[in-house]
């Protein structure tokens, strides 16, 4: 199959759909695989790196989109990008479709194959493909929230791991899932003074068990969340009620308490954030401060660690992208179910029911 990757064109998004080991990958089980020149800069991939694995480095994204039967990205396409599209191709990226109406009003028009990386399905109801983004976000969390803590960024000026003779922070991490875990384990790596609220009993114990005495659990209700709260140096806030809105578990009033410089990280912003006070925010200007509270909300924390974001992704995507080279989708599909879940947009249709219904297609 000829495979195509073009450069990445939604602003900020320094990531690509391809690294130069995934190229050499599916060019040793005899793809083609076409790269736009340039296309690896931002995870500092050169077209030289690409060409040595055995990529076509094409001259901007034109051919590509053109003449590859199937488009490996990382972000949704951009409108230029979905007007290159077209019937027979597969396109293979996180899409997010519910909440964007013209992007899936071009899918169904363009006639192509639309898979999306967010849907795709593990045992027991995971999502692999969006795993590893949590992953990065939650370990960034800390680092990002220790960064705030210090003096010259608004923070109270707090070492996290403390040294000999001094206590260290305490991070309260709310949300004991994948963000809630990589956060944790920051912290404790840190050596900081850490607590991991969660709501469900089985998340608690399996956090319990893997931290033992490193870290404390503590069941998440008002009283037990307004106490942590109030104690912390550094809040993350790592809930997730899949397909609803993130509730405003800290609200402006429980700010009165904290310390003043105490940092808030609301990782969950991209569902609206666990804080009556986030707003959205950019690497470019991080934080802001309310209540001589610092709250850092980035909505798309990996995108600062491009590099490591792509390989941790192409980790879990590039298996798929085999299987489809190989097998061709259809194939591919009905053998793995777990892939036919990703399928979200084919021939004009939307094929993936919540989409249909949030946006009134027929499925
Ligand atoms: P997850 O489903 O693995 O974990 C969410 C956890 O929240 C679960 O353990 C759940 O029991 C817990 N929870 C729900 N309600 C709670 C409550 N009231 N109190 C305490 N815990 C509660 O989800 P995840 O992958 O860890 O993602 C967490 C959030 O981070 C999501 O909103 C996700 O979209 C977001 N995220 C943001 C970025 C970013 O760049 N900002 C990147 C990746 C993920």
């Amino acid at each position: 199959m000829r495979i195509g990757c073009p450069t990445e064109i939604k602003n900020h998004e320094y990531r690509v759909g391809l690294t130069p080991e995934s190229t050499r990958e599916l060019v040793a089980h005899g793809h083609e695989v076409w790269i736009e020149s340039g296309a690896g800069n931002g995870i500092g991939a050169d077209d030289a790196e690409y060409r040595q694995a055995g990529a076509v480095i094409k001259d901007g994204p034109e051919a590509i989109f053109a003449e590859c039967e199937m488009i490996v990205k990382v972000k949704e396409p951009q409108a230029q990008e979905r007007a290159r599209l077209h019937e027979g191709q597969v396109l293979y990226t996180y899409l997010h479709l519910a909440p964007d109406a013209p992007q899936t009003a071009d899918l169904v028009k363009s006639g192509v194959t639309a898979i999306a990386y967010e849907t795709v399905t593990g045992p027991n109801g995971s999502l692999p493909l969006l795993k590893p983004m949590s992953q990065v976000a939650g370990r960034m969390s800390i680092q990002a929230g220790a960064t705030a803590l210090e003096k010259a960024h608004g923070g109270r000026g707090v070492l996290l791991g403390g040294v000999p003779g001094v206590l260290p922070g305490k991070v309260l991490v709310i949300g004991g899932g994948v963000v809630g875990f990589n956060a944790a384990q920051m912290a404790v790596g840190l050596g900081a003074d850490t607590t991991i609220l969660d709501r469900d009993p089985a998340v608690l114990e399996r956090v319990g068990i893997h931290f033992e005495s490193r870290a404390k659990t503590r069941f998440s209700n008002k009283a037990n969340l307004e106490d942590a709260v109030c104690e912390a140096d550094l809040v993350i806030g790592a809930v997730l009620i899949p397909g609803a809105a993130a509730p405003k578990l800290v609200t402006r009033e429980m700010l009165k308490c904290m310390q003043p410089g105490a940092v808030l990280v609301d990782v969950a912003i991209d569902q609206g954030g666990c804080f009556e006070t986030s707003r959205p925010t950019t690497h470019a200007e991080p934080t802001y401060v309310i209540d001589d509270v610092v709250h850092y909300c980035v909505a798309n924390m990996p995108g600062a660690v491009a590099r490591t974001s792509t390989y941790a992704l192409n980790n879990v995507t590039l298996p798929h992208a085999l299987q489809i080279a190989e097998l061709g989708w259809k194939e591919a599909m009905r053998r793995d179910p777990h892939l036919a879940e990703g399928l979200n947009v084919h021939a004009g249709q939307v094929t993936y029911k919540a989409v249909a219904d949030e946006l009134g297609y027929e499925y």
